[in-house]
């Protein structure tokens, strides 16, 4: 028997460092956290260094004696994570994967030589190039910063020729830029998977999700109409990524389904707001499983015994006992101020069956704040 408590450092405090927080706790696992923000989500459960996430000194006094380092914001530097690496620090996700992460060129050449489709792209390093680019790829397409964007921000969308230089004026103060191909999907989906030190992968059902002004606004899951063919090229394409980079933790693909296609967007080298919904909806969370394999420890199971529904709570949270009072329906809030486009909780609603399903989700729509979901 061993009554030691690991202790996990976590760069990055916001609500994905507190709900791993929530699920390390249990297994006597200690967090400390960095984050730039005093009170910050991940207060709550451990903890909290407040510093930059790019500073080597606020890193180091995070990771001090921690026996594992994760991350969960893919916008920490990897030069100083690599020199933490080469000081001792065990570092899971490995620092290429996040780097590779924050790029989408890097990304996308990484997909497409491990034989996953993409839509397609070009780097765009200044006017002329950009229209070379589009003359390559044509409209529509959309013009991205390649790194730094989330959320939709730093993207602008070229439905003809005519709006290149506009799109060029408005994003290329942000850095080197990417002209993707704008595809027309029938939907969008996200598959979420873990990896153990020993090699070991899990997938959790695909979801179906759904986004207003680039932020993800509702995710299904399991996502309705997934055939096993569909949910097997998914798991071959997110399995190709976690052998490449050697990869321990959860890892996301965010994809496009066009046809049978399942087109690579993006990924995320963390736990995933597309993965919210397996804290309840799924036999082992995201969260869960992603403490349980950066520490070495076997995986949960990742089936969904029935069906789920995550919605965001953008911008304004709903009344709690509102919430509360529907079977099914589970509030979590992050303790973040209100601000118009911030995330500051999620309601996850659970069910038998789908079409109870839905009565639920209709209740809680009800008593969510207009626009708030
Ligand atoms: P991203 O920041 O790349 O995740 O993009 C945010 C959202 O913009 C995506 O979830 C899609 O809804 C949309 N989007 C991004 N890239 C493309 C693309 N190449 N074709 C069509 N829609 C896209």
């Amino acid at each position: 028997m061993s009554d030691a408590q690991p202790t996990l450092a976590i760069l990055g405090g916001g609500q994905l460092g507190r709900m791993l927080g929530l699920s390390a706790v249990p297994l006597g696992v200690k967090v400390r956290s960095l984050d730039p923000v005093d009170g910050a989500p991940a207060s709550a459960i451990g903890d909290l260094v407040v510093g930059p996430l790019d500073d080597p000194d606020a890193l180091r006094t995070t990771t001090a004696g921690a026996d594992v380092v994760t991350f969960e914001w893919e916008g920490v530097p990897a030069a100083p994570l690599r020199a933490l690496v080469a000081e001792g620090a065990v570092l899971r996700p490995p620092a290429d994967a996040l780097e590779v992460s924050q790029d989408r060129v890097d990304e996308k050449t990484t997909f497409r030589a491990l034989g996953i489709p993409v839509a397609d792209f070009a780097p765009v390093g200044d006017a002329a190039g950009l229209e070379d680019a589009l003359q390559r790829i044509g409209a529509p397409a959309i013009l991205k910063t390649r790194r730094g964007g989330y959320d939709g921000k730093g993207q602008a969308t070229i439905a003809s020729p005519a709006d290149a230089p506009g799109a060029w004026d408005e994003l290329r103060a942000g850095g080197p830029l990417i002209l993707e191909r704008r595809v027309a999907f029938s939907r969008e989906l996200s598959i979420i998977a873990v990896r153990g030190t020993d090699g070991e992968i899990r997938t959790w059902p695909l979801v179906e999700n759904e986004h207003r002004d680039g932020i993800l606004r509702t995710s299904h899951a399991p996502a309705p109409d997934v055939d096993a063919a569909l949910q097997a090229r998914a798991d071959g394409h997110v399995r190709a990524v976690l052998e490449h980079f050697d990869y321990v933790g959860v890892l996301t693909l965010e994809l496009f389904q066009v046809g049978d296609d399942l087109l690579a967007n993006e990924m995320a080298p963390r736990v995933h707001n597309s993965g919210h919904w397996t804290i309840e909806g799924a036999r082992t969370s995201q969260f869960e499983n992603h403490v349980r394999a950066v520490l070495g420890w076997p995986l949960g199971p990742t089936d969904a015994p029935g069906p789920s529904v995550m919605i965001n709570c953008i911008g304004a949270l709903p009344e709690p006992a509102a919430v509360l009072a529907i079977p099914g329906a589970h509030l979590h809030r992050y303790g973040k101020a209100p601000r118009p486009g911030r995330k500051v909780g999620h309601v996850t609603i659970t069910a038998d069956g789908r079409a109870e399903l839905d009565r639920r989700v209709r209740a809680v729509r009800a008593v969510l704040p207009a626009d708030v979901g």
